[in-house]
């Protein structure tokens, strides 16, 4: 007879390990109890030696899906006579313990058999969960995880779920999200005024939607609007009024099958698609679509559609009332964060939605749905948000101190570091938005609430222009907090090692839209050599001047004016397009050097290209010419390349467009296609890297390459860099947990701060 205690560490709440546990402990006929604590469980257990090495052989082994045990902590006790074996009341501990909270789950297998099965008291329970499903994140208020620290809180549990709750044999034991017809949440349909009707809510929706119209559904995160993928008038209907003309919408299938119908699917995306984190996955849309097919504007001039299936129980019966395939975009107004109050919705959505379908649960944490794609049978994720959000990333280096990393201004999120655990927030916006600056201060008080910490360092992006920078400084100064300034590409190539577990130096290959440089100017086109410690530029795209400055984010053309003239090429296409006057106006900007910064970014060379083979000269988002170039040359298969020149010795290397624009530019004016010239410059573009890290190993010895930013979002270039630089010998890493562009900032910057508290030390 022996007694032991055992203190576990890991992802270990709110996915059924409780019930795990205590099923195995009475199989083996052990006693003593499990308790949730702030970081993870405490189990004590005795009964024979054999059997206790059994039980924590099995806990190592074969632990509950989702579940991760991180650390096992095994101490022998005093044999107490414990008679049986029980679930004890959660532990609240008050310091910083590095607290782990689950991400939501989609809808299990058991739970939408019973949602479909008219027999079952849950049948058509649009909250339907278990043990091992349902929301976790979006409705967890404080940790250890259990009910009264979940906005299900409100809900008091009836006679049957109470039953179901404390029957160790039942799927629902120690389920905290449990909830049926008669206790748990409800629908409830309003319309723009606010008039609620009794009328069946899920009806109400899907008649509305079949009709053509637009529904705002509260989800798992947040508001979606939502019309009929199909209808073409629904779709314009919903563009016109969320001012959003050309920005792709996310589609919401029945399922897998229904997605192969309109677009091809691997093994990998189907693996995606169906996963219990549901993100929208970036599909090939097939040509010839079978029996069902999309309306245009839903991804006006993509290749691609981003498609999901359904994360909840609600969606799911939507989806099945609705008929067919549902728009599922962001419930906001054109660039805010997506609303997750209910008096929000209804006071910012009144003039977008026709009706609303809401339901009483309290969406505690806003959470957007997370984007993924597939580039070469591996995952590129676009969007880390609901699903993955917070699970934990792994540092190769251990924060010294508690720390927070304010991220970038773009595309946020933030970032806690503790010890090893770097926790990554859901996607917070982009934060030249007031209303996305002030939800991304209250979400990082929400965070630190909820993960018991307060940072003692505040990292942030060198840019003081960020408002996450002026966040950190303004706090730090109130506070007292120490601070450490990241260059932004060195935080990309960080984001990547940190996912890789490398400390060692590489080249980093850092092409993205725009990042505040060393030297003052817009970096974006970077190969910087070193390690999560420090790194130094050694080669980067020739400079030209980006006239108007964010103005020419919006307006590509002014790119290709800018590259053409520093080419010295002909500029006639352009000034016919845009006008004589305009042109002038801009030459002379570039000229004088007047609000005409210089940048080395390759998402304005996107933007050049894109102008340049006449496809658009204006765009409604960033990013967006760079997509349709990707589009277009995914189409059509390789046939030639626009090289650039390599200029200079040793030290800093540059990569000269020139000969790039003038292949471009004499390729469209010979009529060649916009397609084929998008695959040259892609091809090119592949090359000139190639080129530039053989020339950077060839002086350095260095032979492993990370590729990362907001260009490499591009599957496409991803696909033939990793190819050609593999071919050549290097190592190559890509991202495959955080975003290559500007979400995976704040995990660079912790990984900076931690390696640099250890070379400190
Ligand atoms: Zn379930
Ligand atoms: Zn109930
Ligand atoms: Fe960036």
């Amino acid at each position: 007879m022996e007694r032991r205690s055992l203190a576990i560490r890991g992802t270990v709440q709110g996915v059924g390990f409780r019930p795990f546990v205590y099923r195995l402990a009475w199989r083996l006929e052990l006693r003593g109890f499990i308790r949730n604590v702030s970081d993870g469980v405490m189990i004590e257990v005795e009964g024979d030696r054999g059997a206790l090495d059994d039980f924590e052989h099995q806990l190592k082994t074969s632990p509950p899906r989702f579940s991760t045990i991180d650390a096992c902590a095994s101490v022998s006790l005093a044999v107490e006579g414990t008679k049986d074996f029980r679930i004890e009341t959660s532990f609240v501990a008050g310091a910083a313990t590095s607290p782990r909270v689950t991400a939501d789950i989609a809808t299990c297998a058991a739970c939408l058999a019973e949602l479909d099965d008219p027999t079952n008291r849950r049948f058509r329970y649009p909250f339907i969960t278990c043990a091992g499903c349902g929301p976790r994140l979006t409705v967890v208020t404080g940790v250890p995880y259990d009910r009264e620290r979940t906005t299900m809180a409100a809900f008091t549990m009836c006679g049957p779920c109470r039953r179901e709750y404390d029957d160790p044999a039942d799927r629902r034991f120690d389920a905290q999200t449990i909830a049926c017809w008669d206790c748990g949440p409800q629908l409830t349909w309003c319309d723009p005024s606010g008039m609620t009707s009794s009328a069946s809510p899920m009806e109400a929706a899907a008649d509305l939607l079949t009709a053509g119209r637009i529904v705002a559904v509260k989800g798992l995160g947040g508001y979606h609007l939502a019309c009929d993928a199909t209808n073409s008038a629904a779709v314009q209907r919903l563009r016109q009024r969320k001012h959003r003309d050309a920005q792709p919408f996310a589609v919401m299938f029945e399922s897998a099958d229904a997605v192969s119908a309109v677009c091809a699917i691997s093994a990998l995306e189907q693996q995606l698609l169906l996963a219990s984190t549901r993100p929208i996955v970036l599909l090939t849309r097939r040509r010839h679509p079978e029996g069902l097919s999309l309306a245009e504007g839903v991804a006006p001039g993509c290749a691609t559609v981003g498609a999901m299936l359904a994360p909840t129980p609600l969606h799911h019966l939507l989806l099945k009332a609705a008929g067919g395939p549902l728009v599922m975009t962001s419930g906001n107004r054109s660039h805010e964060p997506t609303i997750a109050e209910d008096d929000a919705a209804v006071l910012q959505l009144a003039d977008i939605a026709d009706a609303f379908l809401m339901h009483n649960r309290v969406i505690h944490v806003r959470c957007d749905d997370s984007v993924t794609r597939v580039a070469n049978e591996r995952e590129l994720p676009l969007r880390r948000s609901r699903g993955y959000a917070p699970h934990p990333i792994h540092l190769p280096l251990s924060s010294a101190v508690p720390t927070l990393a304010v991220g970038g201004q773009l595309k946020n999120t933030f970032a806690l570091g503790y010890e090893h655990d770097a926790t990554i927030s859901h996607h917070v916006g982009d934060l030249d938005d007031l209303t996305a600056y002030r939800a991304f201060m209250r979400d990082i008080t929400l965070y630190e609430r909820l993960f018991n910490t307060g940072p003692r360092l505040l990292v942030h992006d060198r840019h003081p222009g960020y408002a996450s920078t002026r966040y950190a400084l303004e706090r730090a100064a109130l506070e007292g907090q120490s601070t450490l300034a990241v260059q932004h590409h060195h935080a990309h190539i960080a984001s990547c090692l940190a996912e890789h577990g490398t400390t060692t130096p590489v080249i980093g290959v850092a092409f993205d839209g725009t990042g505040f440089g060393d030297d003052g100017t817009i970096w974006g086109g970077e190969f910087l050599i070193g390690d999560l410690v420090s790194v130094r530029r050694a080669a980067s795209l020739r400079p030209v001047a980006m006239p108007g400055g964010e103005l020419a984010v919006r307006e590509p053309w002014r790119m290709a004016l800018s590259h053409l003239l520093d080419a010295g090429e002909d500029t006639t296409a352009i000034r016919g397009r845009v006008g004589q006057g305009r042109c002038r106006i801009v030459t002379r900007m570039i000229e004088r050097r007047v609000n005409a910064p210089l940048t080395s970014s390759a998402g304005r060379l996107f933007d050049a290209i894109a102008a340049i083979a006449g496809l658009r000269d204006a765009v409604s988002f960033e990013g967006q010419a760079a997509m349709e170039l990707e589009s277009l040359a995914a189409s059509v298969p390789p046939d030639g390349a626009y090289d650039a020149a390599v200029d200079g010795h040793g030290e800093g290397l540059v990569i000269d467009t020139r000969p790039v624009i003038r292949a471009a530019r004499a390729d469209h004016a010979a009529g060649v296609a916009a397609a084929k010239i998008a695959r040259r410059f892609h091809s090119g573009l592949t090359n000139a890297i190639v080129s530039v890290c053989v020339a950077i190993r060839g002086r350095t010895g260095l032979a492993t390459v990370v590729l990362t930013g907001g260009v490499f979002q591009n599957a496409l270039l991803t696909v033939d860099c990793d190819r050609q630089l593999t071919e050549a010998g290097f190592r190559v890493l890509r991202h495959h947990l955080v975003p290559p562009g500007d979400g995976g900032i704040s995990l660079g910057q912790l990984a900076v701060a931690a390696a640099r508290s250890h070379v400190c030390a």
